[in-house]
């Protein structure tokens, strides 16, 4: 850029309202993550309103880190120079019914849109274990729900609005863009700022969930398909301090052949009397209805109600994906270190997940089961509990959760992830320079 163009930029971005969140970053008290256990690096947080406000910060910022809710537990969303926040970009902009989708901004979360979907009719095909995440960090972080036939959440999208490094606007589509396309979307925050997304619906359902206590781990060895498979979507609550799984959670849509009929007892484990919490002693009020009580997909597929927060937040979270067929020696292979990990544990949940095309989505044309970890957040301790758990996953091919913790080095996750050369090429059609990239892309992909 020459001399002449750069004072034309800087008086243009400087006459125009962008002045105010310039000047009030100065003073801006570093966010945190959800959890607490992340302080972002930098507090110059820009909160745009509109595409040509992202469009402006992203020309003129030389390095800058998207910002969703700040649900992940590790430094993906860390930038040590700017942070661009979607916060205020939260609306729906079109509801297509005859082609069943919706246009979001690239702000909005789940809690947010799905009562306007149900409103209208429709439904995504799954959610989270909570409502209170955006819709764009959920899908570049390959977030995901639970069934063997559900893909995670971001195989919903048909289309992306991306700002990319020189500030200009890129749409992608399944239809028109492939590769590009099957890279970007779970694309790890490293292409740039997705200002639009356009999922694909389907007609609203509605869901029932029944819970169940102490199945035996016998059971689990001998039926484990016949037990994820029993409903629409199953989750397994486990502590490992047993020879049980603490909890099965099946959520059975009432409309489709998936629909579970309820029974005292599941496969040895008994049905619950009241509304459960995952971890047993606690109180159940912040949990979406169950007891079999029909409601709407977005009141039943998430554990945790909108209104509340899911817990305390002080916590840690990893989790496992590892491919299906390996589910239940995974487990065990789990099991057997329980006792190690039980003092620095909440709960476990054990999920499945259908494969998908995404590049760098752990489940990429490989059907998944998900080991997940919440830890109470002891730090030093956790850091030592990680490699453990993921050598004993290790034979299984475990990849983690790019949201929460792992300490697997960047040589195990390459070795994981066969396209991730492609990624990488086609990341630098957008980031030529790196403005997006940060100290987690720099060590988990491109092992700097
Ligand atoms: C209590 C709790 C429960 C959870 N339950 C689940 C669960 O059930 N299943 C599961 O898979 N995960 C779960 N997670 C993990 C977490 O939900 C996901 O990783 C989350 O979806 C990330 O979304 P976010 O908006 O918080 O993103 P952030 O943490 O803010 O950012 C994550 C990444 O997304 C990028 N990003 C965000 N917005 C944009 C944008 N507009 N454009 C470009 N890049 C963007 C960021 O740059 C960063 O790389 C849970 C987390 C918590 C705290």
């Amino acid at each position: 850029m020459n001399k002449r163009t750069f004072i034309k930029l800087s008086s243009a971005i400087m006459a125009t309202p962008l002045l105010s969140p310039l000047k009030g970053w100065a003073q801006a008290e570093k966010l945190k993550n959800w959890a607490g256990n992340l302080e972002y690096s930098t507090g110059n947080v820009y909160y745009p309103t509109s595409v040509e406000e992202v469009q402006q910060f992203v020309k003129k910022l030389s390095k800058v880190k998207a910002l969703g809710t700040r649900h992940c537990f590790n430094t993906i969303a860390d930038s040590k120079d700017n942070l661009i926040s979607l916060k205020e970009m939260n609306k729906v902009v079109l509801l297509d019914a005859a082609a069943k989708t919706v246009t979001i901004e690239g702000g909005i979360n789940y809690g947010q849109l799905c009562p306007y979907l149900d409103e209208q009719g429709f439904a995504l095909h799954n959610l989270a274990s909570l409502p209170h995440i955006s819709v764009a960090g959920a899908a570049t972080t390959a977030t995901h729900g639970s069934g063997v036939k559900n893909g995670n959440l971001a195989t919903a999208v048909a289309g992306l609005e991306i700002v990319k490094a020189d500030g200009n606007i890129v749409h992608l589509s399944k239809e028109k863009d492939g590769d590009n396309f099957y890279a970007a979307v779970v694309g790890l925050g490293a292409f740039g700022v997705i200002t639009k997304l356009t999922l694909k619906l389907v007609p609203t359902f509605q869901v029932r969930q029944y819970v169940y206590e102490k199945l035996p781990l016998a059971e689990l060895k001998q039926n484990f398909n016949a037990i994820v498979s029993a409903g629409y979507s199953v989750s397994l609550f486990t502590d490992w301090q047993t020879d049980t799984i603490n909890e099965v959670w099946i959520k059975s849509r009432v409309d489709d052949g998936t629909n579970y009929a309820a029974q005292p007892e599941f496969y040895g484990a008994k049905a619950t009397i009241k509304n459960m919490h995952p971890i047993a002693e606690l109180s159940a009020e912040n949990c979406t209805e169950q007891m079999g009580v029909a409601g709407p997909w977005y009141e039943r597929l998430p554990h945790f109600k909108m209104g509340f927060t899911p817990s305390s937040g002080v916590e840690l979270q990893a989790e496992y994906f590892v491919p299906h067929q390996h589910a239940a020696d995974a487990i065990f292979a789990v099991q057997k270190i329980g006792k190690e990990i039980g003092p620095h544990l909440f709960i476990s949940e054990i999920r499945t997940i259908d494969a998908d095309d995404f590049w760098m989505s752990p489940c990429y044309k490989q059907p998944s089961v998900t080991i997940h970890f919440t830890l109470k957040q002891e730090v030093e301790a956790v850091n030592k509990l990680l490699p453990k758990i993921e050598a004993v996953l290790a034979p299984y091919h475990a990849k983690p959760h790019w949201g929460k913790l792992f300490t697997m080095p960047a040589k195990t996750l390459a070795a994981h992830y066969k396209k991730m050369p492609e990624f990488k090429e086609v990341v630098a059609k957008y980031d030529p320079h790196g403005k997006f990239r940060n100290e987690f892309l720099n060590r988990n992909i491109y092992g700097e």
